[in-house]
């Protein structure tokens, strides 16, 4: 038996089959001197994207019908343009790798494209760029994920947003990932699929892929590789604790969360996909608090189509019923990443182009979404929040266009509600000028995840930071009592989505202050009900 120690990040017993996930290892495209044998990789990875895409094209047609193929049949059409190809093999006789020739000559059209006045055109760099990083992948040898059948324990060095998406979540006892911090979008991950993780392991990857029976304990944080009899024995034990600790809080199903003076709080889930709201109901949420609208965007290679936008929406709230379901806007950016938006690389992406300022200055991308938020309005009980808002000026151009679209919607015959529209208070600007944005905003939502880290200069996903990362610094409660006062001078409510709303030490600290909702992973509602529902508060 082998063991060792990571953080956890979720509390639980996992014992089962471990699956290592190995990056591809990037090989640095260097040309082998040779342009011709450049020409023929380049080639032969064309002919496998050809192959590639008729593959996505048979699918999406068979599972999407005729119009969605249509979007890969403009990539297919690509592969065969003589101005690429001519540009590609001027850079390969120049001396340039094939990959970086594909890459390059894809950028510098998809400029092009992006440049032109033709909606349409302009729409096609995208599509230039992702069909230039699909040929790009295939020189390089990047082939993502390959998972064998049944559940598994996954063991990583570290896993981004876009290759968790990827994930068969049902089959997932458990994360362990050597890197990653308590609030990266693994351990959020984890939350909501209530599965014991651990994240800073120090689990080898070789040991994991060695062993036959992995174990974690998300209580202690250990983790077991070919458990002895008498771990195995004790591990079992704690499984049928939780078990157990699971059971009793049934008692709070079903019930108002009211603290014994008669605060009511309302306490709703987290959820990233339209499935998750399952997940919400079934854990008794009273609600979405956080719908982070951005994974419908990631582990993909093309924009969603506004109606596949509305298809996802309109699921959640119909699922939801009169609850409230809160939807953020695309926070992309940051630890968030998608090739096919064509983001340029940026020195610093935490304190880049992200969030509300993506959607600010790419509105052929904002657009869609607020117009599938607009059209699913009428399924449920909608509102929408703005991530990493700065200033005011920023609220108030995304609210104006929200007006533009519900008008332009309500002229073309589509029924389209009023929406309330918030602000996710994530950044120290926004917390400080909270008494001046709570006269635009219909709430606030507080991301305390982000807000930690902007408040602290910490960043949230560097591991070797993690005393530095301290949720309850004495500054990040000063800016939460203020926020939520202000709120409840303007007279509206304000609640906490970030990882900080399901701290079980702080739920009574926030009912004082003033916060009336909380937003947490789905399990760990009903345990949070429990503690308002005992609060003398
Ligand atoms: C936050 O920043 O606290 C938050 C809830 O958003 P995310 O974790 O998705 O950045
Ligand atoms: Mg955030």
């Amino acid at each position: 038996m082998k063991q060792g120690q990571g953080l956890p990040v979720f509390p639980g017993v996992a014992i089962g089959p471990a699956v290592v996930y190995r990056k591809s290892e990037r090989i640095q495209p260097v040309s082998c001197g040779n342009p011709e044998i450049e020409q023929k990789k380049f080639d032969d990875a064309r002919e496998t994207a050809r192959q590639q895409l008729q593959n996505l094209y048979d699918k999406a047609v068979a599972e999407l019908g005729e119009e969605k193929g249509a979007i890969i049949e403009v990539q297919m059409l690509m592969l065969d343009d003589l101005d690429y190809l001519e540009a590609v093999a001027a850079s390969i006789s120049d001396g340039a790798a094939a990959a970086t020739a594909a890459l390059d000559c894809g950028e510098e059209f998809a400029q092009v494209f992006a440049a032109l006045d033709d909606e349409y055109m302009k729409a096609r760099s995208a599509d230039i760029r992702d069909l230039s990083q699909r040929i790009y992948d295939i020189l390089c040898g990047n082939t993502g994920f390959q998972l064998p059948e049944g559940s598994f324990l996954l063991v990583a060095e570290d896993l981004a947003p876009s290759e968790t998406i990827q994930l068969p979540r049902e089959r997932i006892l458990a994360f362990i990932t050597r890197q990653g911090s308590s609030s990266s979008h693994t351990a959020i991950l984890a939350r909501t699929l209530n599965i014991p993780s651990l994240v800073q392991s120090d689990i080898a990857l070789d040991d994991a892929e060695n062993c036959t029976v992995l174990a974690v304990d998300g209580f202690t944080g250990k983790w077991y590789a070919d458990p002895d009899e008498q771990t195995m024995a004790m591990l079992k034990a704690k499984q049928a604790e939780a078990a157990a600790d699971r059971a009793a809080l049934e008692a709070y199903r079903g019930k108002e969360s009211i603290t014994k003076s008669g605060k009511k709080v309302l306490l709703c889930a987290n959820i990233g996909c339209p499935e998750d709201a399952e997940a919400a109901v079934a854990a008794d949420a009273e609600g979405v608090g956080l719908m982070r609208s951005e994974f419908l965007y990631l582990g993909r290679d093309t924009l969603p189509t506004e109606d596949e936008l509305f298809e996802a929406y309109k699921k959640v709230a119909q699922i939801m019923g009169d609850r409230p379901v809160v939807i953020r806007t695309l926070d992309i950016g940051a630890d968030k990443q998608v090739s096919y938006m064509g983001l340029e690389h940026e020195e610093n992406p935490a304190l880049g182009l992200r969030g509300l300022r993506i959607c600010l200055t790419r509105e052929e991308i904002f657009r869609p979404q607020l117009r599938a938020i607009y059209r699913a309005s009428a399924f449920g009980n909608l509102s929408i929040m703005f991530p990493m808002v700065a200033s005011v000026w920023e609220l108030k151009k995304a609210k104006a266009l929200c007006a533009e679209i519900q008008q332009e919607l309500i002229r073309e015959g589509v029924p389209a509600k009023e929406v309330p529209i918030g602000v996710m208070v994530e950044t120290p600007a926004a917390a400080v000028l909270a008494h001046e944005l709570a006269k635009e905003a219909a709430f606030f939502s507080v991301g305390t995840n982000d807000l930690t880290q902007y408040t602290l200069a910490v960043d949230r996903q560097n591991a070797k930071l993690g005393e530095f990362y301290d949720p309850y610094h004495p500054a990040l409660m000063a800016l939460l009592a203020h926020i939520a006062k202000s709120a409840n001078e303007a007279g509206i409510w304000a609640g906490i989505c970030g990882e900080l709303g399901a701290d079980p030490k702080l739920t009574e600290t926030f009912v004082k202050m003033g916060y009336t909702e909380l937003s947490m992973a789905p399990g760990r509602i009903l345990g949070t009900r429990k503690l308002v529902c005992e609060s003398e508060v």
